[in-house]
């Protein structure tokens, strides 16, 4: 069993990081960010909670994301392990989360708040299929549409200049002490998140001693 938390500021490519991992060793990925999303999209009680928050350009509470954790870890659906991103989001958490999981690295997706800016105000969402695209690392065919389905591409909600800004403050603030404590523990893997998602993919294996991915 494999239990990994990947850290690193929005846009440095967690989820695709994690994916790629997830996928090659049966782990199931808990993307915080994705849960929160889904509950936005269902029109959930705990999304309208999740919508206002985002729209003030803050990060979701503690509590609230330490629940929605243990509620998704709960399920115990993850016999091979699990790569986590979004979680935890302060030293507490990450004491208790080390303890009660017994986890085996902490991948940390470094890149530069200037490529954060870059990145983040690139990003483009289909809204009618919800397909991820990125003016930068994937265009789509016709500027402003889908290539699945035609719809229109739009920025997401909490992308905004503004809420970014909010966004990298509260992350430095929260995340830094976070990591300060894996890596007094020594579990921390730095991996450079500038170069193609590959690099980044087999830097992250070697660090981790991982059969490196394949295509
Ligand atoms: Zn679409």
């Amino acid at each position: 069993m494999r239990k990994y938390v990947i850290m690193g500021v929005q846009g440095s490519g967690k989820g695709t990081q994690g994916l790629m991992l997830a996928r090659d060793f049966d782990l199931v990925q808990i993307s915080v960010g994705d849960v929160f999303r889904w509950h936005v999209q269902n029109h959930t009680k705990l999304g309208a909670q999740v919508r206002r928050i985002m729209r003030a350009g803050a990060l979701v509470d503690d509590d609230l994301v330490d629940a929605v954790v243990r509620r998704r870890l709960d399920e115990h659906d993850w016999n091979y392990g699990f790569v986590i991103d979004g979680f935890p989001r302060n030293p507490v958490q990450a004491e208790f989360f080390l303890e009660s999981y017994d986890i085996d690295g902490v991948i940390h997706l470094d890149l530069p708040d200037e490529e954060v800016w870059r990145r983040v105000l690139a990003r483009r969402l289909c809204s009618r299929c919800g397909m991820d695209y990125n003016l930068i690392a994937h265009r789509p065919k016709d500027e402003g549409r889908c290539d699945v389905c035609g719809g229109e591409l739009l920025s997401r909600e909490d992308d905004t200049t503004d809420a970014l800004t909010a966004r990298l403050r509260e992350y430095h603030g929260k995340i830094d002490p976070v990591l300060e404590l894996f890596r007094g523990k020594e579990f921390v893997v730095t991996v450079d998140a500038r170069p193609d998602k590959m690099t980044v993919q087999q830097e992250i294996r070697k660090h981790l001693d991982l059969a490196p991915y394949q295509l």
